[in-house]
């Protein structure tokens, strides 16, 4: 078992912002990121409501900046999952495949799961067609791809898919709920059709393809898919809480023990520049308090 300081889960743009401002304060922080650092934040298409960059920046390049600033501060970065944390003598225990990392502090940014949805016709979705973001995609060309849903991420997908693919945006009902700038761009673009009161009937993995039958009030017709995207919604991502009582986890938050922060405890604002926020406040709050601490001693 090794020991830490500050041990932050996730590397997003909230875990990223806890990371360097702790590190900044001279904390020993251990960052544990299972996937890839910038977490969500790859799938944007154009960020444009970060401070500092007039005229919008990509996801990816805001990731890449995040990280480069990252990796110039003085702290250990494990590319790793924590599969569980547990208390254990006076201390948060997170543990992961290749062993346990005992943490006076946790913070969890563990951010959102995507919601899936049963896709009839298709016992096990292959990874291969079947995606709930689009960073995989992003090299993709000239290929033919549905997106189901109709919020911000569904939008968002399209457009940027749209750069080098032609994208279909699949809406099983008529309410639209993204940003008004999202629709108007997705429907003046050439490579996006939006559809509405359209269902997935039946989903069918060929070998290169996906064969998608489709339903909507008037007729139901089958056509080829290179990708299906699912932007149905996410969830917070908690599965490392699973054994802690709310009335455990408010104790441990009250003591300063153990924060949550970014799209994981924000419910319906999730943004980057509130993760960011996240980070830097829990982060000043575990200083603040050390300082305390190391007066009274
Ligand atoms: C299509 C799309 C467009 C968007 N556009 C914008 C925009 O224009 N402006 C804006 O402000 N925001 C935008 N967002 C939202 C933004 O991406 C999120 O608010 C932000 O990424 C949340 O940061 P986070 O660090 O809280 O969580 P996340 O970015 O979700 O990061 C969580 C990280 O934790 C890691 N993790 C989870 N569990 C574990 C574990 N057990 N062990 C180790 N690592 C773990 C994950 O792999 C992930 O990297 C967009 C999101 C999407 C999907």
């Amino acid at each position: 078992m090794t020991e830490a300081d500050v041990g932050i889960v996730g590397g997003g743009p909230a875990g990223i912002a806890a990371a360097i401002q702790l590190a900044r304060a001279g904390h020993q922080v251990t960052l544990f990121e299972r996937n890839r650092l910038g977490g969500l934040l790859w799938n944007a298409n154009l960020v444009e409501n970060y401070p500092g960059f007039p005229g919008g920046i990509r996801g990816p390049q805001l990731v890449r900046r995040m990280v480069e600033q990252l990796r110039s501060h003085d702290l250990l970065l494990l590319h790793r999952a924590v599969v569980a944390m547990r208390e254990q003598d006076g201390g948060l225990l997170l543990e992961t495949e290749s062993g346990g990392w005992k943490c006076e502090t946790v913070i969890l940014a563990t951010g959102t799961r995507a919601v899936r949805i049963r896709l009839p016709g298709l016992e096990e979705p292959s990874p291969a067609y079947v995606h709930t973001d689009v960073v995989e995609l992003l090299a993709e060309r000239t290929r033919a791809i549905a997106v189901i849903g109709a919020g911000d991420a569904a939008f968002d997908y399209a457009l940027n898919l749209a750069r080098a693919n032609t994208v279909t945006i699949n809406n099983r009902g008529t309410r639209v709920r993204c940003l008004p700038l999202l629709w108007e761009r997705a429907e003046q673009h050439p490579r996006i059709r939006y559809r509405e009161r359209t269902t997935l009937v039946r989903a069918t993995a060929g070998e290169r393809h996906l064969r998608l039958s489709w339903r909507n009030q008037l007729r139901e017709w089958t056509e080829t898919a290179d990708r299906l995207v699912l932007a149905v919604g996410r969830q917070p991502d908690n599965a490392l809480l699973a054994g802690f009582s709310d009335a455990r986890l408010a104790e441990l938050e009250r003591a300063g023990r153990l924060y949550r922060i970014g799209d994981l405890a924000n419910g319906s604002f999730r943004q980057t520049s509130l993760s960011v926020a996240d980070g830097v406040r829990a982060a000043m709050d575990i200083h603040a308090r050390a300082e305390r601490n190391s007066r009274c001693k």
